[in-house]
């Protein structure tokens, strides 16, 4: 690692801040100083870019190119100078120049251009390959307004626009010069040269896509890759040519289809709504990547069928799936391969990473809008589809069901799973019960015919961001005690295992968990105008709200236990602190209701003083990367109580683990491996199975009336929903949630994600909890173990996974000499 002088450091800021704003220091606002800061870091970073460019080059080595709707970055600057090895010597000089750091990277806004989990995981995967050294190209869209900022208004949500280029983003680089033209629409004219048939797309609409690059810094190795994210930008702005031939109307049109082109971020986590604009922005960042990715391997190589040699496409979720059409289409009108030799080289650079089995959130294209919108791409997917057809005709002759089930196109629609498990040589699902639900029940008719496709990439994290940048205090800690590899080795982190019995080291991290949570309530105190006890258990659900995510669960938990409070005053209880995370998609009303919810009984419950401040309700206004940082840091217990098979793998509850958080949580997604590591008797597991609930919905669901009948507490609870107890202005508030849970017209469709069912499991684990906080030393030692046994869900650990059984590519070295020889 090269060492960063503080000296020119003060040197390169103060002459940024003159240059870009003709100020002196001390007259810059806190947000000039910010990009003056970040100025100077990207100048250190170019060079190393430079350098990590030119390997690629030399070497020919293999890249793999992320595809990705989201990438859910978080803030770069405080990260970027952490990998570059560059604290020490900024956070200095700032002091020096009378800066506090943490301030300044205060000044950045969160570069959010995901939703949650999946464009998270895209952003912990681009660091992981930047700091093993593996060649990586993140492709993405520039929207121009990512996810939304949530305000909370008389305990509604409330949706503004996140105007995170507004002051300009200083880690972006315009690239103009790998500008592409992206067609959309018009016709395909068919031309026979007496050999072969020649496609032709006319009368089509087209945008310039124009990519913008962030650099991605690996940890402590000099090397950087890329992020590549595409604005769109008109491509004829009223040419007089245009203009002159009549094609005013075009014109205009044009320059609205680039205007929306890359607009908003779809709000919508594991939800498909089928919007025409969104499968634009799906095939224009497809087509953009894809036909500079062909170029770019054309310049050093001169046979195309060396291209899965060179180049993989990972499809994050079905989202992209559009790439191997367009893959298809770029080979054979391109390239002039015939069929065969194109098929041969997509289904060899292509590969499939399943999120979800939850069937609101398959893609699913009428054929009208798809055709209509890619009218070539279209004839190239029938064209797959009557080939894969034939093909399972000949492996199940006469069985229909199975052309039902798995063809490609059908019944007026595109299925884009079954495009891209078709087209794809690998299918991988997130976790290990996710993969196993994949193949025995969700894509059973796909994993019999093409076993060899299917396997599992449990999740990971990237430590840097989540302990490192986000927990100094315990990161420094542990490096006190067992050395810094455990930041490019996570495992190392089980070497906290000797320590765990021992009562001084059990202070000394229940002492930092302390002060994390003094730093949370400081927060909550100016956020919310909250004091919470540092003392009390931070109980912590954060995460996208979503009905099979149950905040539900939780909010009406915790409405029994205050109906308990208010039964027997002096209950001996162990303080609490409930604290809530998420943000609801726009239009999911439910969702939103819940949200409502939670701060209606917020209100009550934080303004009762008969209850001696024993429980305290907070939901944290605008869930985003940067304050998810602070909050894993500060939590006591993990909240992951999904209806179980429904979690696909969850990486929250990772972040939680590694900041010594227990996990209170059902047998679903990645929490199986949690647990497998930290060893039951050190988490809080609850509730039905993913086999029990797989059960359940195969034979018409349960009938939750039962519960409600026979169980008092759950009546009682179930009845503050609807008598106004948490809406005395408007009693009828909140019966659409009663309804969710107790439609009694037709109770098949009530409750379909047992949260009644699980309730007493649940409220019982909750005991559990109580009664093992009350023990300090084992709940320190639990906890240490926690953190000590996260080495497995480092995303560094998930990254070479994949490049062992799917990716197959080799490291790339940056020496420092590289760097000086620029
Ligand atoms: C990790 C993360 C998520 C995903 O959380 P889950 O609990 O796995 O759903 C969502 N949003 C942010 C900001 C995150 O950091």
């Amino acid at each position: 690692m090269r060492e960063i002088s503080k000296e020119e450091f003060k040197k390169s800021i103060i002459e940024n801040v003159k240059n870009q704003y003709r100020r002196t220091i001390d007259e810059a606002t806190p947000q000039q100083i910010f990009q003056a800061v970040s100025y100077a870091i990207k100048d250190v970073i170019i060079d190393d870019w430079i350098a990590t460019q030119k390997q690629f080059d030399e070497t020919g080595a293999k890249k793999v190119y992320y595809l990705s709707m989201e990438f859910l970055m978080g803030r770069a600057l405080g990260n970027n100078i952490i990998n570059l090895g560059a604290k020490k010597a900024v956070k200095e000089a700032l002091e020096e120049l009378g800066f506090d750091l943490n301030a300044i990277e205060d000044q950045e806004p969160d570069p959010a251009l995901g939703n949650g989990g999946l464009g998270r995981l895209a952003a912990c995967f681009l660091d992981s390959l930047a700091t093993l050294g593996y060649p990586a190209y993140g492709c993405g869209i520039r929207y121009h307004y990512g996810m939304f900022k949530q305000k909370i208004q008389d305990g509604y949500q409330v949706e503004v626009p996140d105007e995170w280029l507004k002051n300009g983003y200083p880690f972006e680089l315009r690239r103009p010069e790998y500008a592409t033209e992206v067609k959309f629409g018009g016709y395909v004219k068919t031309e026979w040269d007496g050999e072969r048939n020649h496609f032709v797309q006319e009368g089509y609409q087209s945008v310039l896509a124009v990519p913008y690059d962030m650099p991605i810094v690996g940890y402590g190795n000099n090397v950087v890759n890329t992020l590549r994210i595409w604005d769109a930008q008109p491509i004829d702005t009223f040419s007089l040519s245009a203009f002159d031939k009549g094609d005013y109307q075009k014109a205009v049109e044009q320059e609205n289809l680039a205007k929306n082109l890359v607009e908003v971020l779809y709000p919508n986590d594991n939800h498909y709504a089928g919007k025409e604009l969104r499968l634009k922005q799906q095939y224009f960042f497809i087509s953009a990547s894809l036909q500079v990715a062909l170029k770019k391997f054309k310049e050093t190589n001169d046979d195309i069928h060396k291209l899965p040699e060179k180049i993989v496409f990972q499809m994050n979720d079905t989202h992209p799936t559009v790439a191997v059409a367009e893959l298809m289409r770029l080979l054979l009108d391109q390239e002039g391969l015939n069929w065969d030799e194109a098929w041969g080289i997509t289904t060899k650079c292509c590969a499939y990473t399943n999120h979800t089995i939850m069937a609101e959130a398959l893609e699913k294209w009428p054929i009208e809008l798809f055709s209509r919108l890619l009218p070539r791409v279209y004839q190239i997917v029938e064209e797959i589809n009557r080939r894969f057809l034939i093909e399972v005709q000949n492996k199940y002759p006469n069985n229909y069901e199975k052309v039902k089930k798995m063809a490609i196109i059908f019944d007026g629609q595109v299925k884009m799973a079954h495009l891209a498990i078709v087209a794809g040589y690998s299918v991988n699902g997130v976790a290990k019960l996710h993969t196993e639900i994949l193949k025995n029940q969700e894509l059973k008719d796909f994993y019999e015919m093409m076993p060899e496709k299917f396997n599992n990439k449990t999740n990971g994290i990237t430590q840097r961001r989540f302990l490192l940048h986000g927990n100094p205090l315990l990161a420094d800690w542990i490096t006190e005690q067992i050395g810094d590899e455990w930041i490019t080795d996570l495992p190392h982190l089980a070497k906290l295992k000797v320590y765990v019995d021992d009562p001084k080291f059990q202070q000394e991290f229940m002492n930092i968990k302390y002060q994390n949570k003094l730093r949370l309530a400081k927060y909550i105190k100016e956020h919310n105008g909250i004091d919470v006890d540092p003392r009390s258990i931070f109980d912590v659900q954060v995460k996208r709200l979503h009905e099979y995510k149950r905040q539900l669960l939780n909010i009406l938990h915790v409405m029994y236990l205050y109906n308990q409070l208010k039964d027997n005053p002096n209950m001996d209880m162990v303080p609490r602190t409930f604290i809530f995370g998420a943000k609801a998609a726009a239009g999911y009303q439910i969702a939103k209701k819940t949200i409502k919810l939670i701060n209606s009984v917020a209100d009550v419950i934080n303004n009762d003083k008969s209850i001696n401040g024993k429980l305290k309700v907070v939901f944290i206004e605008d869930y985003r990367v940067s304050n998810a940082e602070l909050i894993f840091a500060a939590a006591d217990v993990s909240e992951q109580i999904s209806t179980a098979s429904k979690e696909a793998s969850g990486t929250g509850n990772m972040k939680f683990m590694l900041n010594g958080a227990l996990t209170l949580g059902t047998m679903d997604g990645a929490n199986v491996e949690i647990v497998e590591e930290v060893g039951k008797e050190n988490a809080f597991i609850f509730g039905l199975s993913a086999d029990e609930v797989i059960n359940y919905e195969n034979n018409g669901g349960y009938n939750p009336e039962e519960i409600f009948n026979t169980d008092q507490d759950i009546r009682r609870v179930l009845m503050q929903l609807i008598n106004g107890y948490y809406s005395p202005q408007d009693p009828e508030l909140f019966r659409d949630i009663y309804n969710s849970l107790l439609n009694t017209k037709n109770s098949a469709k009530a409750d379909t994600y047992f949260i009644l069912k699980d309730f007493r499991s649940y409220a019982e684990a909750q005991r559990r909890v109580e009664a093992a906080y009350r023990d300090e030393n084992w709940w320190a030692r639990a906890a240490m173990l926690n953190t000590a046994s996260a080495g497995k869900f480092s995303s560094d650990r998930t990254i070479e996974e994949y490049v062992r059984d799917i990716w197959h590519l080799e490291k790339i070295h940056v020496d420092d000499d590289d760097v000086k020889a620029l």
